[in-house]
């Protein structure tokens, strides 16, 4: 069972700009140094293409108009919907990438082990396995956190000159940026929107039909995109 945020969203909104104004505050020599000095360089070995490796990739809205323009197929709701109103329809704060029906669930662009698109991939894409948001660690101590599944790939002490770690970070503050700029929007435009039609988040309706869902039913899911909502009727 997917057990959603119950803070109201104006909290919720709060926090996410608190969140943002630390992120706008964090140094990108900082965030520089710290690539520059992981050393991390790409093996090719396309685990971070794979949902067994690393979920789902989210896209910014960006990206979507891209995947829209090469490849509309590629596209799916992003999981675990943030919202479900009385009447059983979900709501998403954006789109993921599609994957293919292998078992590793390979990129919908991926293609023997390789990018179809590589010189247009998008920007999650460019920048991972860098990131700079805060987590809580084993201890429950919330601390940033700047690199992603940390020698389970790649190969690392690689020479980055001072450029190149500079670009990937400002790059990476970038996303950051406009992922958190994203969901505060979509916080904003849920509240208005629930207001304007009466509706409401219920937990019981969420999790009976994603139970349903899971078992192979339909379900309506609005994902959010440029200021608006795009109806899709999906299956797992
Ligand atoms: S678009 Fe390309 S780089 Fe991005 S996850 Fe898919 S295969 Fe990997």
């Amino acid at each position: 069972m997917i057990r959603i945020s119950l803070t109201p969203i104006p909290l919720r909104i709060a926090a996410l700009t608190q969140e943002r104004n630390s992120l706008f505050e964090y140094p990108v020599e900082r965030l520089a140094g710290i690539i520059k000095e992981i050393g991390f360089r790409c093996t090719s070995c396309a685990k971070c293409c794979t949902r067994a490796f690393n979920g789902h990739v989210f896209l910014l809205d960006c990206d979507v108009s891209a995947v829209k323009a090469l490849d509309p197929a590629a596209l799916e709701p992003a999981p675990a919907p943030e919202f479900c109103d009385q009447n059983g329809i979900f709501y998403v704060s954006g789109y993921a990438l599609r994957t293919q029906d292998d078992d590793a669930g390979s990129c919908w662009f991926l293609k023997n082990g390789r990018c179809r698109i590589y010189d247009r991939r998008f920007t999650i894409c460019r920048i991972y396995p860098y990131m700079l948001h805060r987590e809580p660690d084993e201890r429950g101590t919330i601390d940033w956190r700047q690199f992603s599944g940390l020698d389970r790939h790649g190969e690392y002490n690689a020479v980055i000159s001072e450029e190149e770690s500079l670009d990937l970070a400002r790059e990476t503050k970038e996303y950051e940026n406009a992922f958190l700029t994203q969901e505060i929007e979509f916080l904003g435009f849920m509240q208005e929107y629930f207001s304007r039609h009466r509706l409401r988040h219920v937990q019981k309706v969420y999790d009976d039909r994603l139970r349903r869902f899971n078992r192979g039913g339909e379900i309506t899911v609005m994902v959010y995109y440029d200021g608006r909502l795009e109806k899709h009727r999906i299956r797992k």
